[in-house]
């Protein structure tokens, strides 16, 4: 074994390596020094041996990093892990999960161009497509996603994008991504899918025939609540031509140390998700049968809707359930107020369960008729499931389930 083996992966060997192994060892480039975690760059610029070698690093004839807002290598190793990990040519890192949806889409698309969207988006995603874009000049259409008809309407003229959200923020609708792509392809458009829900560990967009997958990687990639993070997933000349040019040049760059943070993250990203879906399987079947839970939606239950597209299109069915409680709003308040584990936030995918009402948070600003469109009643609650014991989640639950009692909600 030669001194650089030890320092980088062999591609013949990692070629076969599973998801687990891949999280851990996948796309590894260690410094001289052999370390094992990887190294923090925490630097915004890098010096040059010459005035020769910046000059020829800026035309590109050498190979040098230049400015952390253009490269870094704790970021590339995320890039690079990511990319391993989702099957994807290539990755690029940004400060948020909004900053990637938004910079896939603006550097995608120029005035004149159209733009379908599912209407079931998280918030800011709504935002940028129903506000931001239509401001530049791009025309845009949402779509009820789960019906195939209003999506070949849509496409009955040239689409430059789609962007859509499987299993989708809040109520866990989910998409046929293998249909929706081929229709958008016929109509000349890239698919963009928010991938966060489902996780790199229990979906794979591009294998289902979408061109580009976006994260939060705020969500389960670190997965404890810490920092800000963001990718970008799809074909290297897209990434090289289009994504790049346009993330540089506006600044929306990952910081080398949110990096490392995610990295660490990842090493443990398939426990913490297979864990937490554990959990929530058995949340939301005693959720189910609790009396005051007027309904629940977790794609792993039968009585999902779309159940038996998420069983073909996913290999697990994740951290996050939807419910409404009797009550409407006030019974809502009663039950988020009577928890003691689980916290009131809006965050997700986090070690420990986080609940919000989306209709008061997360889906305020879209108003009572949009939510009544996307099936978000004042008495909606989001879950997700951390990594507690279950039997004290559902103890917790049971205080929930207590409170709409003592108000008349439940019997
Ligand atoms: C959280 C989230 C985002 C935005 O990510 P940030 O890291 O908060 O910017 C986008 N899409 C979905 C589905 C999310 O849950």
């Amino acid at each position: 074994m030669t001194d650089t083996s030890i320092k980088t992966t062999s591609p013949e060997v990692a070629a076969t390596w599973r998801a687990a192994t891949r999280l851990i060892h996948g796309e590894v480039e260690r410094t001289p020094y052999g370390e094992t975690s990887e190294a923090l760059f925490l630097t915004s610029g890098f010096a040059y041996d010459s005035a020769e070698q910046a000059a020829a690093t800026f035309t590109g004839e050498a190979v040098h990093y230049q400015y952390t807002r253009f490269g870094n290598p704790t970021v590339d190793a995320l890039q690079r892990r990511l990319a391993d990990l989702e099957g994807a040519e290539a990755c690029v890192c940004t400060a948020t999960g909004m900053g990637a949806v938004s910079s896939a889409l603006l550097a995608q698309v120029k005035a004149g161009d159209r733009v379908v969207a599912s209407r079931a988006l998280f918030g800011s995603c709504h935002w940028i497509v129903a506000n931001l874009l239509p401001q530049y000049g791009v025309e845009t259409v949402f779509v009820d996603g789960g019906d195939l008809k209003t999506w070949d309407e849509a496409f009955s003229r040239p689409t430059a994008a789609v962007l859509l959200e499987s299993p989708s923020n809040p109520m866990l609708d989910v998409l046929d991504i293998s249909a929706i792509s081929e229709r958008a392809h016929a109509a000349g458009a890239i698919v963009i899918v928010d991938n966060v829900f489902a996780s790199p560990v229990y979906q794979k967009p591009l294998e289902l025939g979408a061109d580009v997958v976006v994260y939060s990687c705020t969500k389960h990639i670190d997965g404890q609540g810490r920092v800000l993070g963001g990718a970008i997933l799809g074909r290297k000349d897209w990434i090289n031509d289009t994504v790049l040019p346009f993330t540089r040049n506006t600044g929306n760059a990952l910081s080398p140390f949110n990096a490392w943070v995610m990295l660490k993250g990842l090493e443990t990203l398939n426990l913490r998700v297979d864990a937490m879906t554990r959990n929530a399987a058995a949340v939301a079947d005693w959720l189910a049968s609790a009396p005051g839970i007027v309904s629940v939606r977790y794609p792993g239950r039968r009585d999902h809707p779309q159940h038996e597209l998420a069983v073909r299109q996913m290999s697990g069915f994740g951290s996050l359930i939807a419910f409404e409680v009797a009550g409407g709003q006030e019974g809502a308040f009663a039950f988020l107020n009577a928890l003691r584990i689980v916290l009131i936030s809006n965050n997700l995918g986090d070690a420990r369960s986080l609940a919000t009402h989306p209709a008061t948070t997360t889906h305020m600003k879209i108003g009572p008729e949009e939510r009544a469109r996307l099936g978000i009643a004042d008495g909606a609650i989001r879950l997700s499931v951390g990594l507690e014991d279950s039997a004290d989640l559902i103890d917790d639950l049971a205080r929930g389930v207590a409170a709409l009692k003592s108000r008349g909600f439940a019997h």
